[in-house]
């Protein structure tokens, strides 16, 4: 512990001590049996000499209640300290809490000062901390969190608008079809505005290379052609032999291939060679 910090203590608790207790700035008598059956005499004179020290002045954030007479204790072991205040501890900040102090029938009222402070910030789970997407590929950050949670108001929900105290959000976004990296950050804040952060990265793969189109395939060119019924021999219709062939046997085609007149059974002529 560095040397300051316990000087500052001393000095704190000592204030503290006259501060909240006016009498107890006053030297008190030696105890002795004289000096006590004297002070006895006048009861309210006992009542205010007395001092009620606090075991603390500031406690944390709860959900508990405590009893505040647990945390002060009286110099005077035959003087009654009683309350009806309570200490809320689920509401952060100043609570003040009145004690009266008993000797016989007099009584004396000390207010006493605690302070519920939130130290505890949220506590956020990730699922991951880095996540590599395809170029194009749907993306939710948020389903990124496990969970957001604070020690004291428990689950933390996602904030909807501007609000910042009890939610959680996500700052930044990951646009799939810019490929890079993205680096989000999550805040949280509980109730009494304690925050929390955490980052993830996710990284947006680059397009996947175009396919190479394919060529079209050149047209394949039409003819109109003759065939010969008979000798199952195909011609050009300039051909001389189609001249030769008897009506009979001509066999008309039109607009089709040399390889359909071919898987249709006929052979080229070997003159005009269509
Ligand atoms: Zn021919």
């Amino acid at each position: 512990m560095p040397k300051y910090s316990y000087h500052y203590l001393l000095a704190a608790s000592a204030l503290f001590f006259s501060a909240c207790t006016p009498s107890a700035a006053r030297v008190l008598p030696e105890r002795n049996t004289e000096t006590d059956t004297k002070i006895i005499q006048n009861e309210q004179e006992y009542l205010d000499q007395a001092v009620l020290k606090q075991s603390t002045a500031s406690l944390e954030y709860s959900l508990k209640e405590t009893d505040p007479l647990k945390l002060i204790t009286c110099d005077r072991e035959d003087i009654t300290v009683t309350t009806e205040d309570h200490l809320d501890l689920s509401s952060a900040g100043e609570q003040e809490i009145t004690y009266v102090l008993h000797f016989n029938d007099s009584e004396r009222e000390v207010k006493k000062v605690f302070q519920i402070k939130d130290t505890k910030a949220p506590d956020i789970r990730l699922n991951e901390q880095e996540r590599t997407i395809e170029y194009g590929e749907n993306y939710d950050p948020y389903a990124n969190i496990v969970s957001v949670s604070d020690p004291v108001d428990g689950d933390l929900k996602r904030a909807e608008g501007e609000e910042s105290a009890g939610v959680y959000r996500i700052e930044g976004n990951v646009d799939s079809s810019q490929p890079g990296t993205y680096e989000l950050k999550v805040i949280a804040a509980d109730r009494n505005g304690n925050e929390s952060t955490d980052t993830f990265r996710v990284t947006v793969r680059e397009a996947p290379a175009p396919e190479p189109v394919q060529a079209a395939a050149p047209a394949v060119p039409t003819h109109d052609y003759i065939a010969n019924a008979n000798t199952g021999k195909f011609h050009i219709p300039s051909c001389s032999s189609v001249n030769q062939m008897k009506e009979s046997n001509k066999v008309y085609y039109y607009d089709v291939t040399r390889d359909d007149m071919i898987a249709w059974g006929y052979d080229p002529c070997g003159r005009c060679h269509p």
